[in-house]
């Protein structure tokens, strides 16, 4: 690591750590305290880290350097028992990140259906939530239907801001992996593909760092294909999820600016070339717009697009937003589209909207939206 430059250890490998120990004069093992100190007891400051001696600490502090984990800005707690999070980096940025008590009902993080009747029946639900982490300080895809694509992009988040949210969130829960069972999906504010290399080391350093398994983790992208292929060739790696939202190209350019540099063709493409492992499913999500996307011919449009693919659709009932022109599609027109897509052998679910209330939902992040409730 460069000292000059560096001055937050949050972010670092373990490696790194070690490095970093080693140049200050201090035995490697300290690097391994370190570490642990960030992403198993995720403490706050280098004055908490009992493990180390007082000077070093002091030395920290003197060199400017900071653990630099996160805090939370504000909290917006939802009636369903998502919590709605305001998190704060140092250069006085936020973003939002999501918690969600026992899965969201419709896709576990994992590829298990949340909530499902084997769960239910070891009681094991009680434990288990997923988190959904932001990857940009807002986003530079503009779907139309996006609350957070009206706040522009401002900046990348780095790897450490984008772990730190997940060690904030959990110290602030008191929930401890892998004891506690954590799903971490990477759909907030953000496209993490355009964020890679951050986004990647993160993962990294919430599996080795953190303890949460690669299989509980899944990341969402709007489309960017070049990364598809990559994310393909990682050893470690989120499961897939590609956000389509359209059946077609006329509709989906309309809907996600980005499709006319990468097409459905070409999308489409990289998804059924994408290496999935034993028992893994890509997951194709679909925001339902009424009268807009979510028609009986647009389910079977889209079911033909996605034939002999690997995957599972998620559909979203469009999560309503000022500035959104959109409306939400009413219950019997999301069954009708399920049930079209199931009969044609695509197995699809309703994901159950979370924190509606306190605009946690999807589509719906928005660090600028203000609500007096908390
Ligand atoms: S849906 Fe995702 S990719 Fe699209 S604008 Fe919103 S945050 Fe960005």
């Amino acid at each position: 690591m460069t000292e000059e430059k560096q001055t937050v250890l949050l972010g670092l490998t373990l490696r790194e750590l070690t490095e970093f120990v080693e140049d200050v004069g201090q035995p490697s093992y300290r690097g391994r305290q370190l570490y642990e100190a960030l992403y198993r007891q995720r403490l706050g400051s280098a004055e908490q880290i009992s493990t180390l001696p007082q000077e070093f600490r002091q030395s920290l502090r003197q060199r400017g350097l900071s653990l630099g984990v996160p805090t939370i800005e504000k909290k917006f707690v939802s009636s369903d028992g998502t919590v709605r999070y305001l998190i704060g980096f140092g250069d006085g940025q936020s973003v939002e990140t999501v918690w969600m008590p026992e899965g969201d009902d419709g896709e576990a993080g994992d590829g298990s259906e949340a909530g499902s009747e084997i769960e239910k029946a070891a009681g094991r639900s009680w434990d288990r939530t997923t988190i959904c982490v932001s990857s940009q300080v807002g986003c530079a895809v503009d779907c139309q239907f996006c609350l957070t694509a009206l706040l522009g992009v401002k900046r990348n988040l780095t790897a450490g801001e984008i772990v730190g949210q997940v060690c904030a969130v959990l110290k602030d829960q008191n929930f401890s992996p892998p004891e506690n069972r954590v799903n971490i999906v990477f759909m907030g504010m953000g496209e993490p593909f355009l964020n890679y290399d951050n986004f990647m080391r993160a993962v990294r350093l919430l599996v080795e760092g953190v303890g949460i398994p690669e299989s509980r983790m899944t990341v969402s992208t709007a489309g960017i294909v070049p990364r598809i292929y990559d994310l393909g060739a990682e050893p470690v790696r989120p499961k897939l999820a590609i956000s389509l939202n359209a059946p077609n190209d006329e509709l989906r350019s309309r809907l996600m600016p980005i499709n006319r540099k990468w097409n459905l063709e070409k999308l489409v493409a990289a998804a059924r070339d994408f290496p999935l492992r034993n028992r893994e499913k890509l997951t194709f999500e679909y925001v339902l717009l009424d009268e807009v996307n979510d028609s009986a011919q647009s389910a079977r449009e889209l079911g033909e697009l996605i034939r002999g693919v690997r995957a599972k659709v998620n559909l979203i009932a469009l999560n309503p937003g000022p500035g959104i022109a959109f409306q939400t599609p009413a219950e019997n027109r999301v069954a009708q589209f399920q049930k079209i897509l199931i009969a044609a052998g695509v197995p699809t679910f309703v994901r159950r909207p979370r924190g509606r209330d306190i605009y946690a939902a999807c589509g719906q992040l928005k660090r600028t939206v203000e609500l007096a409730a908390s």
